[in-house]
């Protein structure tokens, strides 16, 4: 059966046709190495994330390495696949997955992980890599997910720890020169002696009586003791897309992404970005701007997002504003920020780019009282809220999102009391300060608080489903009285989130069981079958309370003790312990707390 015979049976074709405006073809004679970078999720979702591009453009930049292109299958594809017995495919070429030199995936969310198996069913490939021979490609992974690798340890060969771009082209790079020279295992080998490269097979673990980790230890004393994180050190002379993919179809953001910092110096506690991107490296004002012309031009986009954790926190950022709209304003071009915060900068800002549309804001308080937002480090106070709600709804706004977590480390009643004060008192600040005749839309969203590696909760345990359940029914019943829209995320998925981004390495043969009782697109609410994961744990003799709800004991050995972020445990036990006494620990572009990401600092801009 013909790919194309497909087509228009599926309900968007777009996704799997590739030949997108800047999407890149190669002839395959002068190619040594093929790439095949994948999402493990839907196309709409993987075009929208900006690592992706990047790594797609840097690889492509080599003239004899080819990178392709795969995401998961819609379930309308898969379906035909299987029908006509067709294995998953590339998006550039077409060409089966199991044909690729390497397969890359990246690991930006932990109910992704029973996706990448299923996506190497269908190839053909064997998810359980000791099933795999040796002609079969390499799996390697990286992203977040990828600083607790354990979980996917039987079904990787290799990860990546740290920023793409500083690491996956080296790697392909001895791929290419060693494949067919050096046996798989040494090839494998060879790589775990490239920074950052982390080849799970080289390490054994051994457990206790109560199945605790006992012993991490190597198996094969080349292999290192630590593997580093590798960071792009300068950004601005470091590779970037500007000729970025543009889908025909709409992706979830439909608009140029241009990045312009990474890393974070805020210190929120729950936030693992905001620990493994450190040190924050700014672009520069003129960087940017340049990027952005470059980018619009090569894409068309009308629409540029300014991206970062934290946007607001560029020393540039008014002038940044200020030079672009001055330069696209002509052009209609939109300029949005995906993060905004709880200040006067945010109001200016936004009165700045957003002269005419008055879209929807967004904001983060994270808690409902400033015992808790202290607890967190969230730098925002009871001023910060209702000073700048009530400027933004004098300038026209008057639509707005709340977001806040549940089952936040010592949240107790009053905290969730107090989402429901704030509701109240923003509606009052909306009478009291509104420019328009139109009602106040108001959203107060929660998420359920997953304790995450390589953050000052790192050891915290999540809190159970009843408590969670309860908060929810509350908040609920209080806010339709108040007539707030209340959205909340689903406990159970948070809960196999939690399992897995704590986990070890047990917890391999759980997602083989998962995707053999057939858990798929977990994160999608549609698909999530929380009984199915509740039998593959007790198949495999493992509890959920064990992973998802249990403290973690400080002199413990972390399934991810062996990865080295920068971030030292002595200053995540530290901050935890601060957390505990609600005691704030300022942002560190004023001081440096030591975190231990590098000696020194300069101004937000640590030197390494
Ligand atoms: S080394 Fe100091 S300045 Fe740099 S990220 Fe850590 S705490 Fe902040």
């Amino acid at each position: 059966m013909n790919i194309d015979k497909l087509l228009n049976q599926v309900e968007k074709p777009t996704r799997y046709i590739g030949h997108e405006i800047n999407a890149v073809y190669k002839d395959l004679e002068r190619v040594k190495l093929r790439y095949l970078h994948s999402f493990p999720d839907v196309y709409d979702v993987g075009m929208s994330h900006l690592g992706s591009h990047i790594l797609y453009g840097v690889v492509n930049e080599q003239l004899d390495i080819y990178c392709e292109r795969l995401y998961a299958p819609w379930v309308d594809m898969e379906a035909l696949m299987q029908k006509y017995d067709m294995p998953l495919f590339s998006i550039e070429t077409q060409t089966p997955i199991a044909h690729f030199d390497v397969i890359g995936f990246t690991l930006q969310y932990e109910l992704s992980y029973t996706n990448i198996l299923h996506m190497l069913r269908l190839g053909g490939i064997a998810p359980d890599k000791s099933k795999r021979s040796a002609d079969d490609p390499l799996i390697i992974a990286g992203g977040p997910c990828a600083y607790n690798p354990e979980p996917l340890a039987d079904i990787v060969d290799v990860f990546l720890i740290g920023e793409g771009e500083a690491l996956l082209v080296d790697f392909l790079n001895y791929v290419k020169d060693n494949k067919g020279v050096l046996t798989r295992a040494e090839l494998l080998v060879g790589a775990a002696q490239i920074e950052g490269v982390y080849v799970p097979q080289l390490y054994d673990v051994s457990y206790d009586e109560s199945g605790c980790i006992s012993a991490f230890e190597r198996n094969d004393s080349r292999a290192p003791e630590k593997i580093v994180k590798q960071i792009v050190r300068d950004l601005n002379t470091a590779y970037y897309p500007h000729k970025m993919l543009v889908p025909f179809g709409s992706s979830v953001h439909n608009r140029a992404v241009v990045e312009v910092f990474r890393g974070c110096t805020a210190g929120c506690r729950f936030c693992q970005a905001g620990m493994i991107y450190r040190p924050v490296r700014e672009k520069s004002v003129e960087t940017i701007v340049d990027t952005t012309s470059k980018i619009l031009e090569e894409t068309g986009y009308e629409e540029v997002a300014l991206s970062s954790l934290s946007t607001l926190d560029h020393s540039g950022i008014e002038r940044i504003i200020e030079e672009i709209m001055a330069k696209h304003e002509g052009d209609k071009v939109g300029v949005s920020l995906p993060s905004l915060r709880l200040d006067s900068l945010s109001v200016k800002v936004l009165n700045d780019i957003q002269k005419v549309r008055k879209t929807g804001l967004t904001f983060a308080p994270e808690a409902g009282t400033q015992r808790l937002r202290n607890v967190i480090n969230k730098g925002v106070s009871e001023t910060d809220i209702y000073g700048t709600l009530e400027k933004v709804f004098a300038l026209g706004w008057q639509r707005v999102k709340l977001y806040f977590m549940m089952g936040l480390p010592t949240e107790t009643m009053a905290d969730i009391e107090g989402i429901v004060e704030i509701a109240r008192k923003v509606k009052t600040v909306y009478r009291e300060s509104r420019s328009t005749k139109k009602a106040l839309s108001l959203t107060m969203s929660t998420s359920v608080f997953v304790p995450k590696g390589f953050t000052p909760f790192q050891w915290y345990g999540q809190e159970g489903i009843a408590t969670i359940r309860e908060k929810q029914r509350y908040l609920k019943e209080a806010l339709k009285a108040l007539k707030v829209t209340y959205n909340y995320h689903d406990v159970y998925t948070s809960r196999v989130e939690a399992i897995f981004a704590r986990g070890d390495r047990r917890l391999g043969q759980v997602l083989l069981r998962a995707e053999q009782l057939g858990c798929k697109y977990d994160g999608w609410e549609e698909f999530f079958d929380y009984e199915k994961w509740q039998q593959a744990m007790s198949d495999c003799g493992l509890e959920i309370d064990f992973y998802a709800n249990r403290e973690r004991g400080q002199n413990e050995i972390l399934p991810w003790d062996h990865i080295d972020c920068g971030v030292t445990k002595t200053f995540l036990q530290r901050e935890y312990d601060r957390a505990k006494k609600a005691n704030v620990t300022i942002n560190c572009r004023e001081r440096c707390v030591n975190c231990g990401v590098n000696g020194g600092m300069l101004n937000g801009n640590c030197k390494w």
